[in-house]
């Protein structure tokens, strides 16, 4: 059994059905684990400079090319246009900083990460309102930061753009004013929140969906109580149908949640530092959900 499968994406590339999330990660924590994961046969790595560590993926990166232990062309590398930085003028300079710091002359994948810009404080970081939560920037123009990373595939920079985060209406805004479609789509998707309509619509003007926490909101729930807000979140591998379908499979929930994702079609990153659960998150190709489990999630 192959440990990769494949999602053929709109313009012919080929990208690995599973990767490895990268977010909140220290560079030990991510150094660890992305050679974990390599060695465990994963080729597709999402990360992005908010994420604070693509040095540290870099340097392992650079081991691995270096040695000959995996070829360029093998790997499917994925970064994004940041939060705080998603005007026209910045995608140039900063997928330049993300590639000298992965140490990479091209990335796979460049997605706008988030459909609006957000306030910044005057070092930089992102403000928030006094309920915790981020001011959005309504000025962005996404179409008009579209057309700069259209240059990054003409450049070479980029082997395939996208978004994330962006709902119907801003794909469909995009595709109105584009030249190259977007390839992918990232967006949270879970049994727990399956945004259906977009999923559809995405996958009928041939957007790929990439499911972001695949396993739940954790990260989510990490930031939220970071600045404040209290949200109640489910623990998606203690839902009873997920347990029984892994049991009835002899799978893990965690597997039975990633495979759900693969079932619909999707991509899913999960994200761990853990070997062990690295490993059993790629090893979700050796089963699959039957129709009635399907709909049972
Ligand atoms: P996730 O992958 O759904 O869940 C990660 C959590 O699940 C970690 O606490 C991990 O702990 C645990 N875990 C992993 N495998 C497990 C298993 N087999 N059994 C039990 N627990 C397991 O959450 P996420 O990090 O929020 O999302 C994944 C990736 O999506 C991120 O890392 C990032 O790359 C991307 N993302 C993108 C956006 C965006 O706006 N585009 C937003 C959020 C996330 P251990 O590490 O201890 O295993």
């Amino acid at each position: 059994m192959d440990t990769n499968q494949f999602l053929t994406l709109n313009n012919g590339k080929k990208m690995p059905i599973i990767g490895i999330g990268t977010w909140q990660a220290s560079d030990e924590e991510i150094e660890t684990a992305v050679d974990a994961a390599l060695e465990a046969g994963y080729r597709h790595i999402d990360t992005a400079p908010r994420y604070g560590n693509e040095q540290a993926i870099g340097k392992v990166l650079k081991r691995w090319l270096d040695a000959g232990k995996v070829k360029r062309e093998e790997l499917f590398i994925v970064t994004k246009l940041p939060v705080i930085a998603n005007s026209p003028s910045d995608v140039d300079p900063i997928i330049r900083k993300s590639l000298a710091d992965l140490q990479l002359d091209y990335v796979d994948m460049f997605l706008i990460h988030t459909p609006f810009t957000v306030v910044t404080n005057e070092d930089g970081s992102i403000k928030r309102d006094e309920e915790g939560l981020m001011i959005p920037d309504l000025t962005t123009n996404h179409a008009a930061t579209w057309i700069e990373m259209e240059k990054l595939v003409a450049n070479g920079l980029a082997k395939s753009i996208g978004v994330s985060n962006f709902d119907k209406e801003q794909v469909a805004r995009l595709l109105k004013n584009c030249k190259i479609r977007p390839a992918n789509n990232q967006i949270e998707h879970h049994v727990y929140l399956q945004q259906r309509d977009l999923v559809e619509f995405c996958k009928a003007e041939g957007i790929a969906i990439t499911a972001y926490s695949p396993l739940g909101s954790k990260g989510i729930a990490n930031v939220n109580a970071s600045v404040g807000i209290k949200r109640d979140l489910p623990d998606l591998m203690d839902i009873p149908e997920v347990k029984e379908i892994a049991a009835a499979h002899g799978k893990t929930p965690a597997q039975v949640l990633l495979r759900w994702i693969v079932d619909t079609g999707c991509i899913a990153i999960p994200k761990s530092t853990n070997p062990e659960r690295l490993r059993q998150n790629l090893n979700v190709f050796d089963f699959k959900l039957t129709e009635e489990e399907v709909a049972k999630l």
